[in-house]
C-alpha cells in the first residue's frame, strides 16, 4: 500500500533546481510562452488597462524570464520594476535592457526603469523595497503543475506593500467528466505490449499489471473537443478559485476540489478533464479598473497550457441525468508538481472515501474484502453488503503523478471536428430532447 505524502514532510523543490532552471534560461522555452498569444496579449491587456496600478508605482515582476511583463509594466508607466529570475535568462534580460542606454535605442523607454536581480526570490539576499504591484507568470499545467505560485505568495508576503496588487489574483480550476473511446484504446494499447509471452522468445507477461498502471497514471496533456464532456461546468460557482490575495503556503500545498456533476448525456466517462481561468482584477475598489480575464478551457481559444486528462483503467458507465459525486485531492511532491488522487461515485447510493486517508486503489481494497471475509449466504442477503456490492461497479478511484504528462494532439479543433455530432462520440442524449415538444417532461 503506497501513502498519501503529508504536508509534514513539505517536500521541496530544490532538488529539482538545475533542471527546471536550466530549462528556462534557454531562449526557445521562453518563446515558446511569448508566441503563446492567448497568454502574452492578456497579461499586457491586463497590465495596459489598469495603469492606476502601475503609473508611478513601484513593481515587481517574479520570475521575470525574457523580462516582458516588465517591459509591459514600463509601457504602463512604472517607475521602476524589480525583474527577479532565477535561471540565466537573467543575463539575456540585462542585456536587453542595457541595450536601452544605447544611442537611438528603441527601447529607450526602458532605459533605468527596470532592474534585473538574478536569484531565486525566496533568497534571502534579494535586496528590494516593498512595492505597489507584484506581476507574474507562475502558472503551470492544471494552474499549479511546476510549484511557481508558492513562489508568488512568497513574493507577495515578503515584497508587497498592505493594499498592493497581484497580477493576476485569482485563478479558478475547473473539472469536468468526459468520454474519449480512441485515447482510451490507444493506452490500452500502449499497456497491451507487455501482455505478449513470446517476444523474442520471452513472456512479457508478468508485467502487464505495472504497463497498465503506469500507462493509465499518466496525466494527458492536450486539447481534447469541448463536445466530448458529459456534463459542462457552466457557472463561477462550480469552479474551485484560488484567490492569490489571500491563499496560504498550506492551501496551496495539499487541497481538495470537491466534484458535483449531473450528466447530461448517456454513455462511458473515460475519466476527468480539467483546466483554469485566470483573473486580473487590478484595482477592485477604483471604478476605473478593467477586470480582465483569461481561460483554458476546452471552448476557449488555444494556449500552450492546453487541458489535461486524467483517465480511469475502467469506464464508468453513466445515465443522462445521473449525479457524479466525488473529490479530487492534491498534494505536492518534491517533482515540482502534485500527487493527484481522484474519487468519483455515479448514482445517489454510496460513500465518498475520505480524501485524507492513504490511498488505496479500488482493486487492492476489494482484495483485502474477500481475502478477509467470506459471505455467508445470509449476509450476502443483508442490504449495506448489496449496496457495497453495487459501489464497486459505480465507482472509480486513481492516482496520477501530474509531472509524469504525456501528450496527446489528436484534436485539431479543424471544420470537420466542428460537424462532430454526441452520437459520434458515443454520447447519448435523453429521450425527451426528442420529444421537447410531445408533452414528455425530462425532470431530473
Ligand atoms: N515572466 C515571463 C516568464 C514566465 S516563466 C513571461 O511571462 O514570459 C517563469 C519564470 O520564472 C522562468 O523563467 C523561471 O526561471 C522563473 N522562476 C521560477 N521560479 C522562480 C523563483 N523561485 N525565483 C525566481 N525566478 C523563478
Amino acid at each position: 500500500m503506497s501513502t498519501q505524502p503529508s504536508f509534514a514532510d513539505n517536500p521541496s523543490n530544490e532538488s529539482r533546481d538545475p533542471a527546471y532552471f536550466g530549462y528556462y534560461a534557454m531562449l526557445q522555452h521562453q518563446q515558446n510562452m511569448l508566441q503563446d498569444t492567448v497568454r502574452t496579449s492578456t497579461y499586457r491587456n491586463a497590465i495596459l488597462l489598469n495603469t492606476e496600478c502601475f503609473e508611478d508605482k513601484l513593481v515587481m515582476d517574479v520570475g521575470a524570464g525574457s523580462g516582458i511583463l516588465s517591459y509591459f509594466a514600463v509601457q504602463a508607466g512604472a517607475k521602476k520594476v524589480y525583474a527577479v529570475e532565477a535561471s540565466d535568462m537573467a543575463l539575456k534580460m540585462k542585456k536587453l535592457v542595457k541595450a536601452a542606454s544605447l544611442p537611438n535605442a528603441k527601447n529607450e523607454f526602458l532605459k533605468d526603469r527596470v532592474e534585473v536581480i538574478q536569484a531565486k526570490i525566496e533568497d534571502p539576499s534579494v535586496k528590494a523595497p516593498k512595492v505597489d504591484t507584484i506581476i507574474s507568470e507562475p502558472i503551470g499545467v492544471l494552474l499549479v503543475h511546476e510549484r511557481m505560485i508558492e513562489s508568488f505568495i512568497y513574493a507577495r508576503d515578503t515584497f508587497l506593500k498592505p493594499g498592493g496588487h497581484l497580477f493576476p489574483n485569482k485563478g479558478t480550476m475547473y473539472l469536468a467528466p468526459f468520454t474519449d473511446a480512441l485515447l482510451f484504446t490507444e493506452t490500452m494499447g500502449k499497456a497491451r505490449f507487455w501482455e505478449q509471452t513470446t517476444f523474442h522468445g520471452v513472456d512479457l507477461s508478468p508485467l502487464y499489471p505495472d504497463a497498465k498502471a503506469e500507462m493509465f497514471g499518466m496525466p494527458v496533456v492536450g486539447h481534447f473537443d469541448p463536445k466530448s464532456l458529459l456534463a459542462t461546468p457552466t457557472s463561477d460557482a462550480e469552479g474551485y478559485e484560488m484567490d492569490f490575495s489571500t491563499i496560504t503556503m498550506k492551501a496551496l500545498r495539499d487541497f481538495v476540489v470537491p466534484i458535483s456533476w449531473r450528466a447530461q448525456y448517456t454513455g462511458l466517462m473515460h475519466g476527468v478533464a480539467g483546466w483554469f481561468d485566470l483573473l486580473f482584477s487590478g484595482n477592485a475598489e477604483s471604478e476605473a479598473s478593467q477586470p480582465v480575464e483569461m481561460s483554458t478551457g476546452p471552448s476557449a481559444e488555444k494556449t500552450h497550457w492546453q487541458q489535461v486528462r486524467f483517465m480511469f483503467r475502467e469506464p464508468l458507465a453513466v445515465n443522462a441525468g445521473q449525479t457524479i459525486r466525488g473529490w479530487m485531492h492534491c498534494v505536492v511532491n518534491d517533482m515540482r508538481s502534485y500527487t493527484v488522487d481522484i474519487e468519483v461515485i455515479v448514482g445517489q447510493y454510496g460513500e465518498l472515501s475520505d480524501p485524507s486517508q492513504p490511498f488505496e486503489p479500488l482493486l487492492e481494497q476489494q482484495a483485502k474484502r474477500q481475502g478477509h471475509h467470506e459471505r455467508t449466504p445470509e449476509e450476502a442477503q443483508d442490504d449495506e453488503e448489496e449496496e457495497e456490492d453495487d459501489l464497486q461497479f459505480s465507482r472509480r478511484r486513481g492516482r496520477w503523478e501530474l509531472h509524469e504528462q504525456s501528450y496527446n494532439y489528436s484534436y485539431t479543433g479543424s471544420a470537420n471536428d466542428m460537424l462532430t455530432k454526441p452520437e459520434h462520440l458515443c454520447m447519448y442524449e435523453p429521450e425527451s430532447v426528442d420529444d421537447a415538444y410531445g408533452g414528455i417532461t425530462y425532470t431530473v
